[in-house]
């Protein structure tokens, strides 16, 4: 039999659960399109990292939870390279994909796509070594019809040259060729203001293109307008992370509905950098690009960093805007349209939405609409 707690804890955060009679049941199919590896492992793992390899953490360490705010993308940066100072060895890759997956999984999450970035792995690790780590906790965290995650390699700007760029994409075509389709395509990430320019990665999307890679792009997040259409002209993509500037010119909007690229809208995220000067929930776009019929689908990014998580955006986005819950399965429904997932795994995330979400959406029809 359920405990009362376990039920009263399951109705709280949507969790999927094996039933009883070990059928999949699931009381939510969260997708998160927009999360960074390392900025997801909980803070409790950090710190037992940082014990078993003896690694002083610096006093002020976990200081950034006290506001989440941070006055510049240099400050995010500091706290995320604090953060991953206990990461010593290949095995603390697969302890701390192991440690993110199972809250994702806790929170209703069904499908993933993070970001692995292999200029980011630690000096001392070989970053094939620990993709390898990583995938092992993804395979070994899977559950049939209820959880399944991939990967996004990203490249960083002003880190990954042209060079090393083309060279991971040819590596990914390698490894699709021998079967290991866990990365379902590519990013940029990092400073967008201190490196706007994106030419040194047009080769590598075109390489990806080519191989029938899917490709998305961090644009538009600390920039104007001007960098969405940057990376629209340059790189082709699929996606677009954030994007948010995109709101401020007509032309942008046009050009992302006439090419049908979703936005990867993160809006936790956007507050606690005051990007585009998004200081607080109200004041973030979402509402509006949904209005100028923008495609949007959901991430949480960096959770750990931003005290967020695709359950928290969810109820923040209720919360603040006039959107539903109902509004908000709507976009995970889309997230599974736009998301990198193959065909396959895409056609048993729809059935997973169903089951989830089905007989809710009726239901919903009696819900206070905001
Ligand atoms: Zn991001």
């Amino acid at each position: 039999m359920w405990g009362l707690t376990k039920l009263a804890a399951m109705l709280a955060t949507g969790i999927s659960f094996l039933g009883p009679n070990q059928q999949t049941i699931l009381e939510a199919c969260r997708i998160n399109l927009h999360a960074h590896f390392e900025a997801l492992i909980p803070p409790v793992t950090i710190t037992r990292m940082a014990k078993k390899n003896n690694i002083t953490l610096p006093e002020d360490m976990w200081k950034f939870q006290q506001t989440f705010f941070y006055p510049s993308f240099e400050h995010f940066a500091d706290a995320y390279f604090k953060m991953i100072l206990p990461i010593q060895n290949a095995q603390d890759y697969y302890d701390g994909a192991l440690a993110a997956l199972k809250r994702f999984k806790e929170i209703g999450t069904c499908y993933s796509e993070i970001k692995f970035c292999p200029d980011c792995v630690v000096k001392g690790v070989d970053w094939q070594d620990a993709y390898a780590e990583i995938k092992r906790a993804i395979e070994e965290s899977e559950v049939e019809g209820a959880f399944y995650t991939r990967l996004i390699l990203t490249f960083v700007r002003g880190l990954t040259n042209e060079t090393n760029a083309v060279s991971y994409v040819d590596w990914i075509v390698e490894q699709h060729q021998k079967g290991d389709k866990l990365i379902v395509g590519i990013d940029v990430s990092g400073n967008e203001a201190q490196f706007p320019d994106l030419s040194p990665y047009v080769a590598a999307y075109a390489a990806a293109s080519k191989a029938s890679l899917n490709k998305t792009v961090h644009a538009g997040e600390l920039q104007g307008a001007e960098a969405v259409d940057h990376a629209i002209r340059l790189l082709n993509p699929d996606r677009i992370g954030h994007g948010v500037s995109a709101i401020n010119s007509p032309e942008t909007l046009e050009k992302l509905r006439e090419n049908n690229i979703p936005l990867e809208v993160n809006v936790q995220s956007n507050v606690c950098l005051a990007a585009q000067n998004i200081t607080s929930y109200v004041a973030h776009p979402l509402p509006q690009l949904l209005q100028a019929n923008i495609t949007v689908v959901l991430g949480s990014d960096d959770d750990t960093l931003f005290g967020s998580s695709i359950l928290e955006e969810e109820r923040r986005i209720i919360d603040n805007f006039a959107l539903t819950q109902k509004d908000i399965w709507g976009i995970y429904n889309t997230s599974i349209t736009h998301s990198f997932a193959p065909e396959e795994l895409k056609t048993r995330l729809y059935q997973m939405w169903k089951q989830a979400y089905g007989q809710g959406c009726q239901r919903s029809k009696f819900r206070t609409q905001k």
